[in-house]
């Protein structure tokens, strides 16, 4: 038997023991994963242990258990897969997340199908001024654009304005026309086009910056309206796993909408913005953007504003993408033949130079080999004038590159920021058509840019793309075949990349863009509690079931924001 007095001390000391362990024991514990912690293609733990925020340990279950006390939540994952939180590197959310509140043209295949979707939209919001939506495919009419004729049965009370799924194209029907001041008479100079058939009338059909003639007549939205879509937006998000996100290409008076989610705490992503920057951009903006992103800093792991986003050119499929040799389905005499430039070369050269002394971080929408070349070119000039620094520049898309330029990549750190999504066989048709077989090969070529030690980083670019979902981006990645498993050896299936490369694209990628590596991306002690938890083992699935992946849990910074896991 004890003495009192030593019974007492034992006591003390015991309740010491156990204040401090709770003090230091885990809020949260997942064990019984297979948890990739994004390092190899082979590098798994079991458990992870969660405090506040941060990841503060990985390991074995049983060494993560005894970590925990009777407060810590334990979640028993019974072998399923874990990894890092998805980062969506290239995304318009905004947009993407008004479009939850629009006609969502997702899936359609025909003109029959889009005059079907717009018009039930129609029917059940009477009180609509205008229908809006996005998703239709180049696919869905056979001369790769909509017309009048083959979307006859829209509804014709109401002005129309339909977006391609890529957004670099829109129709809209003759009451959004006239609205808009447009008939065969109205002439377009711009970067775009008025397309116009054979008799002269509009179709309907609208390239590139020839959309805002229209688009602009359509209603603004409220700021309520716009934080109820990003509401909506961020769900989705939560749902798919994704829990940083890259905007590319924001007005700076939406960065405040994501200001005042954070401020309520309702903000469920990592966000980081890239100014938009085009012709117009004037040396009052260029001060704004550079005071914006010192004033939000680069230390707010929730909330960055230091990157640039340029658009060099537009799309294949409209002919638009700028490139060195000719397309391949249009005569040499066509006034857009080797494409289009979104701004002079001057221009550009001078504001990549100019945002580099700033500091920024600079994304360029190229996707004709032309364009990614002249993009290669600005770096490398705005580096020899300002002096070499780990920039981390990045092109966006790179749907073609001359073999020749994907040296220059790693040569310049310069990073492939691309679509895995935009590559699903299903969609090339007419992109194809207009590349010609001889250029095929260079397409969408995420092995050969890995080969050549290129940084690869992924996105969805939603909505400019059939699907969000970071799975159906990596089911691509992995296969080059849709869903249904067409075609059947894969398109371009040297093109593949393996499950790890495709994980580490939308994940550490996109953190070591935003010089966050040592902040997110992997699953390390240290690093942001951003955890996800899927349905099925990634790794050792057949490639061709990934799409069916499904994503159970999602940990934000230390929280769990969305499960579905019992
Ligand atoms: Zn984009």
């Amino acid at each position: 038997m004890l003495q009192p007095l030593k019974k007492l001390l034992i006591c003390f000391v015991a309740l010491l023991v156990f204040s401090c362990a709770s003090k230091n024991s885990p809020d949260l514990i997942l064990i019984n994963g297979k948890v990739w912690t994004g390092e190899s293609d082979s590098s798994f733990e079991q458990a992870i242990a969660i405090k506040g925020n941060l990841i503060i340990a990985v390991g074995s279950s049983d060494s993560i258990r005894s970590l925990a006390d009777s407060k810590t939540q334990v979640i028993d994952l019974n072998g399923k897969l874990v990894s890092a939180g998805f980062n969506d590197a290239h995304i318009h959310f905004l947009s993407g997340s008004m479009g939850l509140t629009e006609v969502d043209m997702t899936g359609t295949k025909s003109s029959a199908d889009i005059t079907e979707r717009v018009n039930e939209f129609a029917t059940q919001n009477p009180a609509r001024e205008w229908i809006v939506g996005r998703g239709w495919q180049y696919t869905s009419f056979e001369s790769g654009l909509p017309d009048a004729e083959s979307l006859k049965n829209i509804v014709a009370e109401k002005p129309v304005f339909i977006k391609a799924y890529d957004g670099h194209s829109a129709w809209a029907n003759k009451k959004a026309l006239a609205l808009a001041g447009i008939d065969r008479n109205t002439v377009y100079k711009e970067f775009g086009e008025i397309v116009k058939d054979k008799n002269g009338d509009p179709t309907g059909a609208l390239r590139e910056n020839a959309m805002d003639l229209v688009s602009k007549h359509i209603p603004k939205a409220t700021r309520a309206e716009k934080l109820d879509a990003l509401r909506k937006g961020l769900k989705q998000a939560a749902s798919l796993g994704i829990t940083s996100i890259q905007d590319a290409g924001i007005a700076e008076e939406d960065l405040s909408l994501y200001k005042e989610l954070l401020k309520n705490n309702e903000l469920t992503v990592r966000f980081a913005a890239a100014f938009w920057v085009d012709e117009t951009t004037t040396d009052t903006d260029i001060i704004s953007y550079t005071q914006l992103k010192n004033s939000v800093g680069v230390k707010n792991p929730m909330l960055r504003a230091d990157a640039i986003k340029f658009m060099i050119d537009g799309v294949i499929e409209s002919h638009t993408g700028f490139m060195l040799q000719p397309y391949s389905d249009i005569p040499v005499t066509d006034p857009l033949a080797y494409g289009q430039l979104a701004l002079s070369l001057e221009r550009y050269q001078s504001l990549v130079t100019t945002f580099d002394k700033r500091g920024f971080r600079i994304f360029t929408h190229a996707i004709g080999d032309r364009g990614v070349r002249e993009s290669l070119n600005a770096y490398e000039q705005a580096a020899k004038t300002n002096g070499k620094r780990d920039a981390r520049h990045r092109i966006e898309h790179i749907e073609t590159v001359s073999p020749e330029d994907i040296p220059r990549f790693a040569a310049l750190n310069v990073m492939a920021s691309m679509e895995p999504i935009h590559a699903d066989p299903g969609t090339m048709e007419v992109w194809t058509r207009a590349i010609g077989k001889e250029r095929e090969p260079y397409s969408f070529n995420w092995a050969e840019m890995l080969k050549n030690n290129v940084k690869l980083v992924y996105s969805s670019d939603w909505p400019a793309c059939i699907d969000i979902n970071p799975i159906r981006g990596i089911h691509v990645a992995v296969t080059r075949r849709t869903p249904e498993g067409f075609p059947e050896n894969g398109w371009i299936p040297e093109q593949k990349i393996s499950i790890a490369q495709a994980m580490k694209a939308y994940t550490s990628m996109g953190a070591y863009s935003s010089f966050e590596e040592n902040l997110k991306g992997q699953i390390k002690p240290g690093q942001l509690a951003d955890v996800i938890v899927f349905s099925q083992d990634l790794f050792t699935i057949d490639p061709m079931k990934t799409f069916e992946t499904k994503v159970l849990l999602t940990v934000f910074d230390g929280k769990i924001i969305y499960n579905v896991l019992n």
